[in-house]
């Protein structure tokens, strides 16, 4: 990349403002190399997001780096079955708590749309937050009001497992949502909750486009018709065309996730290869319903793209590829503010 291209980019990134929707840095600084945990690191020691590490993908400083104004960050990826999860969930929150009091210059959390915009024009990096399957409730509705009173403003209804409100991509018996399931999807939208489908089952997709009062996201997922090895992953933990298409239709936004290695059974896949992702997507269901939700931290950026940093990069592969600066704009952040700011309302 060029220094004409990095400074066009950064110059986009400082107008966007830059949201990712997925990442896992929270869990990956608290469980290092747990066999449940796909990262290929080993850190030297533990890490902190508020310190600059060259261990992971995501921290504070690097983030800023490239330019970005927020993420949305998990608090729990249930990779344990049978938990525990709110222990673990309040436990990460704990840890990320203790990262931005002692560095309120380079992030805070954030909760609302005008939040996001306030961090970007302050130079900080607002972080989000988020839950990776509804495990976390326990089967009780009371805790999602606690989790939202905490901040947590979206949550997945399954990771690859079943649970008492839906099924994921590995347990897939065709049931989709289950009755609790459909009271939490109402709950969520009455909390003005994002209610997230990465992760579900085909038959739970639809049910909760049909359930939900709210546009509904993907946060990280991706293109099932350019895959071209499933690997470990069922069909499902990638949208087919007309799934990007109907959760468009109902307002929504889907994030691609970074891993375009893993999909193109590609170990040199590169940063051109994510673009073109995004630009299948962006084909199918419109430039103003893509996002970015990397998944790092928890999933394998592609070859010139090693951690956040790596981002420039990707927006010159968006603008070669053809698209136009407010196109990449919306991309990388400006369609995820417009359905925070319409599902959170501020
Ligand atoms: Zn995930």
């Amino acid at each position: 990349m060029t220094p004409e291209q990095q400074e066009r980019a950064l110059r986009l990134h400082r107008a966007a403002p830059v949201i990712d929707c997925h990442n896992d840095s929270i869990q990956a600084t608290l469980t290092g190399d747990s066999r449940y945990n796909p990262l290929r690191y080993r850190p030297a020691r533990p890490r902190r997001l508020r310190h600059k590490s060259e261990a992971g993908h995501w921290d504070f400083p690097r983030a800023l780096e490239a330019g970005q104004a927020a993420q949305m960050t998990n608090l729990l990826v249930p990779w344990v079955k049978g938990g525990p999860y709110a222990r673990s969930v309040l436990k990460a929150y704990r840890q990320l708590q203790t990262d931005l009091a002692a560095a309120p210059e380079l992030a805070c959390l954030a909760t609302t749309a005008r939040e996001i915009e306030q961090a970007h024009a302050a130079g900080r990096v607002a972080v989000l937050l988020s839950m990776e399957g509804a495990e976390v409730l326990e089967g009780e509705l009371d805790l999602l009001h606690v989790y939202h009173q905490l901040g947590v403003r979206s949550m997945g209804l399954t990771w690859m497992y079943r649970n008492p409100v839906a099924e994921g991509n590995w347990e897939d018996t065709g049931a989709g949502l289950s009755d609790f399931g459909r009271q939490v999807v109402r709950e969520m939208n009455d909390l003005r909750m994002l209610v997230d489908v990465a992760h579900a089952t085909e038959r739970t997709f639809w049910d909760t486009l049909e359930t939900s009062t709210a546009p509904v996201i993907c946060s990280h997922t991706g293109c099932r018709a350019l895959v071209r090895n499933f690997g470990g992953h069922a069909p499902s933990r990638y949208l087919t065309d007309e799934q990007l298409r109907a959760l468009a239709a109902q307002g929504g936004v889907t994030g691609i996730f970074f891993s375009a290695n893993r999909e193109l059974d590609d170990d040199t896949a590169d940063v051109t290869a994510l673009a073109r992702f995004i630009a299948h997507a962006a084909e199918v269901c419109g430039a103003g319903h893509v996002g970015l939700g990397s998944d790092l931290d928890g999933g394998f950026p592609p070859h010139g793209m090693e951690d956040i940093r790596g981002l420039p990069r990707l927006t010159t592969a968006l603008l070669d590829l053809g698209f136009s600066e407010p196109e990449v704009l919306g991309i990388l952040g400006g369609n995820w503010l417009r359905v925070f700011r319409e599902v959170w309302g501020e």
